[in-house]
C-alpha cells in the first residue's frame, strides 16, 4: 500500500483517502461499494461510478461491494439486478462474494429505526403526503412542527409495529426522524423514514408492508458493510447532513464518510434512468439494449468494449463541477481501441455493380490480404477477385464534381490490394436514367496496385467480388439527439431525437471470409466505412452489422503513399 503507481490516476477522492490513510481514519482502512437501484439499466453515467469505486479498491488492494440498494418496491425487478451484474462484469469488475442488497438489510433497519423511536428522535406523524410538503416550508420560508411530532414513545412504538403489521393503508401514517423543522437545509426537516406501500417486493414479496427511505437506508447499509469512504454523485450534497445524523445519533461502529463528485453529463444523449425507462416504454428504442441507447448493455451491442469504456472514465477524470462531456470524446476511445484491434476487411454497403470487360469470364484470382497494416501477429485472409464486382456508388460519379477523385468515365482507380481499374461506360435504368453498372477494363501488369509506367492514380476504393460476395443487413448508428442537451432545451426531449441515429441498410455485400468469420458480436474495420460489430440479438437467420462508430477519415488521401 506504500507504493502508488505514479501512472495511476489522481483526483481530489484519492487525496482524501490518502490523507486518510496518513491519519489513520477509518483504522487504515479503505473500502468501497457500487450501490445502483436494481430499476433500470446501468448507462454509461454509472460506468463512471462502477471505474472510480471498483478503480479504487484495485488501487489501494482492498474492497469493493455490490450493493442494490432495493427499497421501493417500484420499479425494481430480478431483471434488473441480472443486467446490473451483467454489465458491472462486463467491464471487468469484481465483487467476489460481496453481492448484497440492502432488502437483506430491512429487519436491522427497522430496528435501528425503533431505536431511534424509543429515544425520542422519530415519531409518528399522521399528516397527508400533501400537508407534510406544506409543513416543510421552502428555501426562504421555515417549515412549522407537525402537530404528531410530540406523541409519546410508547404511542409511537405502539403506531410503527401497527403500520408494520399493515394495519393501516399507503399514505395514513409515516415514520419522520424528530430533527430541526427550521433548518436552513430543508433535508435535515423531520425527513420521513418510513412510508406505507402495500406493494410486493421482488426479493421480499409481502413480508413487508412498510420501506425504509432512500436517506435512512443509504448510510446505515455503507454502516453495515463497514465501508469507509461512500462516493455518490453531488446532487446528495445536502443530503449529506442527514446522512451523518443518522449515524451519530445512532451510535454505530463504523461511520463512513460521504464524498460527492459530478455526475457524468455526455451530449447527444440523455443519462436519466426515468427517461430512459420512458424511451423503452414508449417503444422509441427496441429495449434497454438498443445499439442507440447510453447503456451498458446498448454499447456493448454496438460495439464499444469495455476497455474503451474504462479508458474513458479515467481521461474525464473526478471533479466536483458539473459539466457536459463531448460524446466525440467517448467515440474516439472507442476507436483508438478498435484502431489496434479490429480486423480490417472489405464490405460494400450500397452496392453498384462493376464489370471488367476485359477480365477473363470464369477466372478467379485470391489476393492475400493482410487484416492489419501494422499488427501483421492478426494475420491475413484470401480475397477473391473476380469479372464483375460491386463498389460503393458513392465512389462513382458519371459527372464528377469537383474534388472527385474516385472512378467516373475515363478515370483510373486503383482496387485496394488489387488492379487498377478504368471506367469505359455505363449502363442506365431505361427508365431512371440512373446507373446501374459500370463497365471497366484493368490493366493486368498492376497487380501490386502500382502501374510499371509510374502513373499515378488519385484514389483506391474498397471492393467485392460479386458472386463470392455474401449478404448482409447492415445498421447504421448514429447519435440519438440532434441537439448536445437535449433536457436543457426547455419543451419535450423527444422533440429532439435525432431522426436518422438509425438507418438500415438490407442489400450490402462483404467479403466471403466474414462468413466464416462474423460470429455474434465480433469486431471488425470495414475499410474506409468505420467500425462494425456483428450484431448479437438478430443475427440467426441473416447476417447483421451494426456500425459503432465511424472512421475519422479515410486513407483515400494517402492513395499513393506507398
Ligand atoms: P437516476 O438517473 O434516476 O437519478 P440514479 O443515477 O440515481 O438514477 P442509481 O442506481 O441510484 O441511479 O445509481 C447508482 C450509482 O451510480 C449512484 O451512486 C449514483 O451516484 C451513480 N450514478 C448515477 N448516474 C451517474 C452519472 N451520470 N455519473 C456518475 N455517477 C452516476
Ligand atoms: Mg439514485
Amino acid at each position: 500500500m506504500d507504493q502508488i503507481n505514479s501512472s495511476l490516476p489522481s483526483d481530489f477522492i484519492r487525496d482524501i483517502i490518502e490523507d486518510d490513510l496518513k491519519t489513520n481514519k477509518h483504522q487504515g482502512r479503505v473500502a468501497t461499494r457500487f450501490p445502483p437501484e436494481p430499476n433500470g439499466y446501468l448507462h454509461i453515467g454509472h460506468a463512471k461510478s462502477v471505474c472510480l469505486n471498483f478503480g479504487i479498491a484495485a488501487q489501494y488492494g482492498t474492497t469493493c461491494n455490490l450493493r442494490m440498494d432495493d427499497t421501493d418496491p417500484s420499479g425494481e425487478s430480478m431483471e434488473y439486478v441480472d443486467s446490473i451484474i451483467r454489465d458491472v462484469k462486463w467491464l471487468g469488475f469484481d465483487w467476489n462474494d460481496r453481492l448484497y442488497y440492502a432488502s437483506d438489510y430491512y429487519e436491522k433497519l427497522y430496528r435501528y429505526a425503533l431505536q431511534l423511536i424509543k429515544e425520542g428522535k422519530a415519531f409518528v406523524c399522521s399528516l397527508s403526503a400533501d400537508e407534510i410538503r406544506e409543513y416543510r416550508g421552502t428555501f426562504t420560508k421555515p417549515g412549522k412542527e407537525s402537530p404528531y411530532c410530540n406523541r409519546s414513545v410508547e404511542e409511537n412504538l405502539d403506531l410503527f409495529e401497527r403500520m408494520r403489521a399493515g394495519e393501516f393503508e399507503e399514505g395514513t401514517h409515516v415514520l419522520r426522524a424528530k430533527i430541526d423543522m427550521t433548518s436552513p437545509n430543508i433535508t435535515m426537516r423531520d425527513p420521513v423514514i418510513y412510508r406505507i406501500k402495500k406493494e410486493s417486493h421482488y426479493r421480499t414479496g409481502d413480508r413487508w408492508c412498510i420501506y425504509p427511505m432512500y436517506d435512512f437506508t443509504h448510510c446505515l447499509s455503507d454502516s453495515i458493510e463497514r465501508i469507509t469512504h461512500s462516493i455518490c454523485t453531488l446532487e446528495f450534497e445536502n443530503n449529506r447532513p442527514l446522512y451523518d445524523w443518522f449515524l451519530d445519533e445512532l451510535k454505530v461502529k463504523y461511520h463512513p464518510q460521504q464524498i460527492e463528485f459530478a455526475r457524468l453529463n455526455l451530449s447527444f444523449t440523455v443519462l436519466s434512468k426515468r427517461i430512459l425507462i420512458e424511451l423503452v416504454e414508449r417503444g422509441i428504442v427496441s429495449g434497454w439494449d438498443d445499439p442507440q441507447m447510453p447503456t451498458l448493455a446498448g454499447m456493448r451491442r454496438r460495439g464499444f468494449t469495455s476497455e474503451a469504456i474504462r479508458d474513458f472514465c479515467e481521461r474525464i477524470g473526478v471533479a466536483r463541477n458539473d459539466n457536459l462531456v463531448d460524446m466525440a470524446l467517448l467515440e474516439n476511445c472507442v476507436r483508438e481501441d478498435l484502431n489496434e484491434r479490429a480486423p480490417r476487411v472489405m464490405a460494400v454497403l450500397n452496392p453498384l455493380r462493376v464489370v471488367i470487360d476485359n477480365y477473363p469470364e470464369g477466372q478467379v484470382e485470391e489476393f492475400d490480404c493482410p487484416y492489419h497494416p501494422k499488427n501483421t501477429e492478426m494475420g491475413s485472409r484470401k480475397v477473391p477477385f473476380s469479372k464483375v464486382l460491386y463498389i460503393e456508388q458513392e465512389d462513382f460519379q458519371e459527372t464528377p464534381l469537383k474534388k472527385f477523385y474516385r472512378l467516373s468515365i475515363g478515370r483510373e482507380v486503383r482496387l485496394r490490394y488489387g488492379y487498377l481499374i478504368k471506367c469505359v461506360s455505363v449502363v442506365k435504368d431505361p427508365d431512371t436514367a440512373e446507373v446501374i453498372e459500370v463497365h471497366c477494363t484493368y490493366d493486368p501488369e498492376t497487380r501490386s496496385g502500382f502501374a510499371p509506367d509510374g502513373r499515378k492514380v488519385k484514389a483506391t476504393i474498397h471492393w467485392v467480388s460479386a458472386v463470392h460476395s455474401v449478404p448482409a443487413e447492415v445498421r447504421l448508428y448514429d447519435r440519438l439527439f440532434r441537439v448536445a442537451n437535449p433536457l436543457e432545451e426547455g419543451s419535450d426531449y423527444k422533440e429532439y431525437l435525432n431522426p436518422k441515429s438509425l438507418e438500415t441498410l438490407r442489400s450490402c455485400r462483404l467479403e466471403p471470409s466474414l462468413l466464416a468469420d462474423a460470429a455474434s458480436g465480433s469486431r471488425f474495420q470495414f475499410e474506409r466505412l468505420g467500425y462494425f460489430c456483428v450484431d448479437t440479438v438478430d443475427s440467426s437467420d441473416k447476417i447483421v452489422f451494426n456500425r459503432t462508430v465511424t472512421l475519422r477519415d479515410s486513407w483515400a488521401k494517402i492513395a499513393n503513399k506507398r
